[in-house]
């Protein structure tokens, strides 16, 4: 600097004859060296900022060479370097030159040789000052304010010394800010930034030169780069470090490497961009499975956790009841005794296999089955839990289920559902008869496997290839005539037999013809069929005639000549019910009785029965439970009732009557009959196994238990059972709760057809004022009044079994005694709804309490109702609102009111929910009065959480506030 100030000071003195005083030529110089140095600190210092934000890689950088730059000046007195050293002693390497006074300048300045190292494109930042010709005195003709930059590339250092003329120009470089004296003297000096390219480059380095040709500059730094993007891992995909392209425009696109315990997802590819920016990323790595993405690595799982699959975001913990005590784990094992479907993800909790369902019912319609169950208890941790219902075909005697718990992870169970008595098999011989020109008589064998008693038989024919207009008989017999064909034509027949268990399959075809009509006969002898019909037709009239003389006294004995029960139907692809059936036989009309038993009963030989405990008690004897094990069969759990010994003849007989009833009933819903032991004694009724015995007692041991659905599955088991004995023809007369008998999966089965059972066996029964016994609180007003029991009365009662169902074995009309209960009914009062009782099922129970027994529902109509609310459940959530069930209640049926009771103790003694007294008084429930203002919700708050209870708690409750004395409102 202290040159270039002589230098600009000798121009001055020499050219312009300006003398300068030397005080202030002495402090411009001071000035000028101190400006310089401040400019140079900040060189350096935003130098090495931007080489920190731009991705550059310096080539050269002349103020970092510590020792000598090693460029040559030509000619000799053309470029100086000036030997500055900054605050810190390190060299500033500054080349000036000013010769703007002389004439033709050609001053070069060569770099040594620079490696491009691959660049193929570099960038040359020249900083630089340059003085402004117009500032100098006088004015100078030759003087510049450019300089040229050139470059020349060679593999090696060996071409320096080239000519000038072989170098390549890069630019003419202009200042942007010249200084000047003023500038010099308000302490400015103007520093120029220039940045040149150049590119490609094609060999491994270059040389640059700069060319003056009569300007005043100082050279103060030369910075040669190139740019790249630098390495970087984006998307866990590494990209390395990448020079830019030759051109300025140029995207160079890099494929990236996967780092570490990551795999492709998709080709991880980023663009270079000409400035060192890294640009549109596309694909991406995932870490595999077992590796967590932390920080842009792939981190192992922990022992305790899992990644299941490249895709997952991150390490899990093992789900409940698995574990894995390894690292980079990709699932998690299961703990012992729970496991995984292979359907399952391992992201779930390992499982259990399921309990079993819980109280199976089964309701068995005709040939189909209805099942219902509760869920298991415990689902295992399982939300799909699925049911397989297998079907298996057991022998007649044995239903032997398997709960089949797959140890592996599936998991299923299945239900023993008690299955039913088959339909028939298919008749399989048909033969005909005497055939007319109009009629076809056939006849056929009874099905092989009848597998119950055959109620009629349905034979279906139709003109052969006229299927679909075809006519069905039903018959009782196993013949029948077809009549009213057409002469000589085929005519298709089938049958097929009907039990309690419905339909079996038809039998195949049988192809009849009828016979050709006589041309001869039809006209020669035309005067004969006048005859014959006049005869006939005499005859006919007078069989009527006879037959309705003789009807007055024989009725009961006489058979139509059409057989009433045999009947005909036409179908064209359409259907017509079937009339009722009465097969009854009522074993009173046989005059021995044991010759009924022997009809309707198979008689067992007593060592085929095995004795093992008592479990009630009967009007004859005790009632025990054993097992039977019969010729052949399995042996499998009865119930045996036992005849006391010392028996009469008449207890005898009135004892095996009820073998005698029950042996012609075969129905899934009427207790079966195994047979009996006559032959040895005791004299013994042997039937199938109830598990849960009577049905009321039943129902309270198990309060509050059931869900309506299942209440009504039992409700439906009874009416299939009374609708059967009433096709059957067959009158109950004791229809109740405690006649009822129910097995282990809740299918209720009709029981109790003792013959003098109403008179004498059953507890419930009171003498009338007539002189018969009757089940006063089960029994329809006309029964009780004028013994006029029927179907219809059967209904009345089961509409107090319904009550009783679903109040959980309340006993009707609670203590009302007898008389009071016949004279409430008499005037219309009837039972109130149970509590929680749906709507429907209550209107039900009030149409089945219909004075007007012919306005009562017939079993089959309870029967389709039923199985209608059970197909709909949510008919069955409107339930007898609290209010008009209290309206109703209007039994005072409870033993007293509430001024009966003298402390809630004693009030909770007396419904048996003493265990609540505590709480109720500790609760401020201390009198009757505060006690009647509870509701169900103080109920729960109070800890009553148990249904039963609550419900047993707000029935007397409602009792005590219902104070009308003997009776309930009129229907
Ligand atoms: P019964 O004489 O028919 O009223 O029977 C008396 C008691 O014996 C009934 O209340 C039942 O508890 C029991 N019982 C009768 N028959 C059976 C059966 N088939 N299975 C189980 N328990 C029965």
């Amino acid at each position: 600097m202290t040159s270039l100030l002589e230098e600009l000071l000798s121009c001055c003195s020499a050219s312009q004859k300006i003398q300068l005083p030397w005080l202030i030529i002495n402090s411009l110089f001071a000035i000028a060296t101190q400006i310089l140095k401040y400019l140079l600190k900040f060189v350096t210092h935003t130098s090495s900022l931007t080489f920190f934000f731009l991705f550059i890689v310096n080539l050269l950088d002349s103020r970092t060479v510590m020792g000598d730059l090693g460029w040559i000046a030509y000619p000799k007195n053309g470029w100086e370097e000036i030997g500055e050293v900054d605050e810190n002693y390190a060299p500033i390497h500054t080349y000036q030159v000013c010769k703007v006074m002389e004439q033709n300048q050609n001053n070069w300045l060569l770099t040594s040789w620079i490696s491009n190292q691959g660049a193929s494109r570099i960038f040359i930042e020249l900083k630089f000052t340059l003085r402004d010709c117009n500032s100098l005195p006088g004015g100078l003709g030759t003087c510049k304010e450019t300089f040229n930059m050139y470059y020349f590339e060679s593999d090696d250092e060996d071409g320096r010394n080239i000519r000038e003329n072989q170098y390549i120009k890069i630019d003419t470089i202009a200042a942007d800010e010249s200084f000047t004296e003023l500038d010099l003297g308000d302490r400015v000096m103007k520093l120029n930034t220039e940045v040149r390219d150049v590119g490609p480059l094609t060999k491994k380095g270059f040389y640059l030169a700069f060319q003056d040709v009569g300007a005043c500059i100082a050279l103060v730094s030369v910075r040669v780069y190139y740019k790249k993007c630098p390495s970087v891992v984006r998307n866990l995909a590494r990209f390395p470090d990448t020079i830019t392209g030759a051109d300025s425009s140029q995207l160079l696109e890099v494929s990236g490497v996967c780092v570490n315990h990551s795999v492709t997802d998709e080709a991880p590819k980023m663009h270079c961009s000409a400035e060192g920016e890294w640009l549109v990323p596309i694909g991406k790595c995932l870490c595999k499975a077992g590796y967590e993405e932390k920080n842009n690595t792939c981190q192992v799982c922990r022992p305790g956790f899992f990644k299941a699959s490249p895709h997952s975001p991150s390490c899990s913990k093992c789900p409940p009841h698995s574990y894995t005590l390894d690292e980079a784990s990709t699932s998690c094992l299961c703990e012992e005794h729970y496991f995984r479907r292979e359907s399952d993800p391992p992201t779930m909790a390992c499982t259990r296999p399921p309990s079993a369902p819980r109280s199976a019912i089964s309701n068995v319609n005709e040939t189909s089955v209805f099942l219902e169950w509760i869920p298991p208890a415990d689902t295992g941790g399982r939300k799909d839990v699925s049911y397989y219902i297998a079907c298996k075909k057991c022998n007649s005697h044995s239903v032997n289920g398997v709960s089949d718990q797959n140890p592996g992870a599936r998991q299923f169970v299945s239900v023993n559902v008690t299955t039913n008595q088959a339909a028939p098999s298919p008749v399989s011989s048909v033969k005909k008869g005497k055939i007319t020109k109009n009629s076809i008589s056939l006849s056929w064998q009874e099905p092989d496997r009848p597998n119950g008693i055959i109620l009629e038989y349905e034979i279906k024919y139709f003109e052969k290839d006229q299927e679909t207009s075809y006519t069905i008989i039903k018959s009782k017999e196993t013949m029948i005539t077809a009549d009213g064909l057409k002469p000589g034509s085929a005519y298709v027949f089938q049958i097929r037999a009907r039990t309690a268990a419905g339909y079996g399959g038809f039998s195949r075809r049988f192809e009849f013809e009828t016979s050709p009509v006589s041309v001869a006969a039809s006209s020669d002898q035309s005067q004969i069929p006048i005859i014959v019909v006049s005869v006939t037709v005499g005859v006919i009239l007078l069989a009527v005639v006879i037959g309705f003389l003789l009807s007055g006294r024989r009725c009961g004995y006489s058979k139509a000549k059409q057989d009433p029960e045999e009947e005909k139907m036409h179908f064209h692809n359409g259907h017509i019910k079937l009339p009722g059936v009465r097969t009854y036989i009522d074993p009173h009309t046989y005059e021995d009785p044991n010759q009924a038993v022997h009809e309707f009963a198979k008689e067992i030989e007593a060592s085929c029965i095995t004795i093992e405990r008592v479990i009630g008690a009967g009007e004859f004897g005790e009632v025990c439970s054993g097992r039977l094990k019969l010729q052949g069969k399995r042996e499998f759990p009865v119930a045996i009732k036992t005849l006391k010994v010392g028996y009469t003849e008449k207890q005898r007989r009135d004892f095996l009557g009820e073998a005698s009833i029950m042996g012609q009933f075969d129905h899934p819903n009427i207790i079966h009959l195994e047979g009996v032991v006559t032959k040895s004694k005791p004299v013994m009724i042997v039937t199938e196994y109830m598990e849960n015995g009577s049905l009321d007692t039943f129902l309270k041991k198990n309060d509050g238990q059931f869900t309506v659905i299942q209440l009504v599955g039992m409700l439906r088991g009874i009416a299939s059972g009374m609708k059967y004995l009433s096709d059957m023809g067959y009158v109950h007369r004791d229809l109740a709760a405690r006649n009822i008998l129910i097995n282990s999966n809740l299918v209720c089965k009709v029981s109790d057809f003792g013959l003098s059972r109403v008179l004498e066996d059953d507890p419930e029964a009171a003498y009338t004022t007539r002189g018969g016994k009757i089940p006063i609180r089960w029994t329809a007003p006309e029964a009780i009044a004028f013994r006029k029991f029927t179907s219809a009365s059967d209904v009345w009662s089961y509409g107090i079994v319904m009550w009783e169902v679903m109040s959980y074995g309340e006993r009707p009309y609670w203590e009302m005694t007898n008389q009071d209960v016949i004279k409430a009914v008499e005037e219309g009062y009837r039972l109130p709804s149970p509590m929680d009782c749906p709507a429907a099922l209550y209107q039900l129970m009030l149409d089945c309490w219909q004075k007007d027994r012919n306005s009562r529902p017939k079993f089959d109509e309870i029967v389709s109702m039923l199985d209608k609310l059970i197909r709909n459940p949510s008919s069955l959530k409107t339930l007898v609102n609290a209010s008009s069930r209290v309206s109703n209640l209007l039994v005072e049926h409870s033993p007293v009111g509430s001024g009966a009771y003298r402390s809630v103790g004693e009030w909770l003694e007396a419904i048996k929910m003493g265990r609540y007294t505590e709480i109720f008084m500790e609760n401020g429930y201390s009198s009757m009065d505060a006690v009647a203002q509870v509701t169900l919700e103080d109920l729960r708050r109070l800890g009553v959480t148990l249904v039963g209870h609550q419900k047993k708690i707000m029935n007397s409750l409602q009792e005590m506030k219902v104070q009308l004395v003997n009776g309930m409102v009129p229907l």
